[in-house]
């Protein structure tokens, strides 16, 4: 899905300093003619939208932009943001109007004090339910994410259970990819830690989940007895960061289809967490 959408990066300024999050402050915001252009050029009959960038709906120009993509033929047209500017009465009609299908929003936890700890802005949870709110009353397709880490992975069943009760879709789960630019160590988790959270939303809420950049073995961590109503795909499509195969990986007959964990995770927590799959049966989905 992610091959058929054309990524068009809108550099703004994002009000958020998230802990797995760099960006070059210093970098100017995206030339409008520029993101007309490579709307322009990256324009293909049957394509969709992702715009994306440091913090798309803080730059001027995004309206003019959604509605240059609408004029093109681009469908859907998504947006990830932190949601905050959505709380402004207005916005979140506006840009549907001008042609914008859905949001690409995360919940770091199911709290303020969780969420928080992760994008270190006092009042951002309370902006992003906000602006979530705006984008539900206007019709707009909302899509969920959020990044294991230490800050949260004990408030993942929480997580699930606040978006369950507010009719919030569920929140896509990610790993956390290594960056040079932040201190990676300080906040990743392992594979079993990270295995331990997800048996505990399974139990509380049976939720259907959707796992990304986790390897394919990732499942088989789970206690078989978690199964039922637990789905796990490992998704193609977001990992920016290498990833290889470990000496485990050598006997594992899923060795082709998944490259292996991200390399700067072998070099935290080495390959203990692996479960080679000995037989053509593919991991639980
Ligand atoms: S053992 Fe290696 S190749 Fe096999 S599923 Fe796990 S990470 Fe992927």
């Amino acid at each position: 899905m992610e091959g058929l959408r054309h990524r068009l990066v809108l550099r703004g300024r994002c009000d958020c300093d998230c802990v797995f999050c760099r960006p070059d402050r210093s970098a100017p915001s995206t030339d409008p003619s520029v993101a007309l252009q490579d709307l322009r050029d990256g324009y293909a009959p049957g394509r969709g939208l992702n715009i994306g960038g440091d913090e798309p709906t803080t730059h001027p120009a995004l309206p003019e932009v959604i509605a240059a993509a609408r004029e093109l033929g681009y469908k859907p047209i998504a947006l990830q943001t932190t949601g905050q500017l959505f709380a402004q009465p207005g916005f979140a009609r506006l840009l549907r109007d001008l042609g914008l299908d859905a949001a690409d929003i995360p919940l770091y936890g199911s709290n303020a004090a969780v969420h928080e700890a992760i994008t270190r802005r006092p009042g951002s949870f309370r902006r992003t339910l906000a602006g979530l709110a705006r984008l539900r009353a206007v019709g707009l397709d909302l899509v969920i994410h959020t990044v294991v880490t230490r800050e949260n992975v004990s408030d993942l069943s929480d997580l699930v259970g606040f978006c369950l009760a507010r009719g919030l879709p569920l929140p896509r789960i990610e790993h956390l990819q290594p960056e040079r630019a932040f201190p990676y160590a300080e906040h990743a988790v392992s594979l079993a830690d990270s295995a331990a959270a997800l048996a505990t939303v399974a139990r509380d809420h049976l939720a259907q989940m959707l796992f990304v950049n986790f390897p394919a073995c990732f499942a088989k961590l789970l206690p078989e007895s978690l199964g039922t109503g637990l789905a796990i795909t490992s998704a193609p499509g977001t990992a920016q960061r290498p990833k290889r195969h470990a000496a485990v990986c050598r006997s594992c007959a899923l060795g082709d289809s998944c490259p292996g964990p991200f390399v700067g995770y072998l070099d935290l927590f080495g390959d203990g967490d692996l479960r080679p799959v000995s037989t053509c049966r593919p991991p639980r989905r």
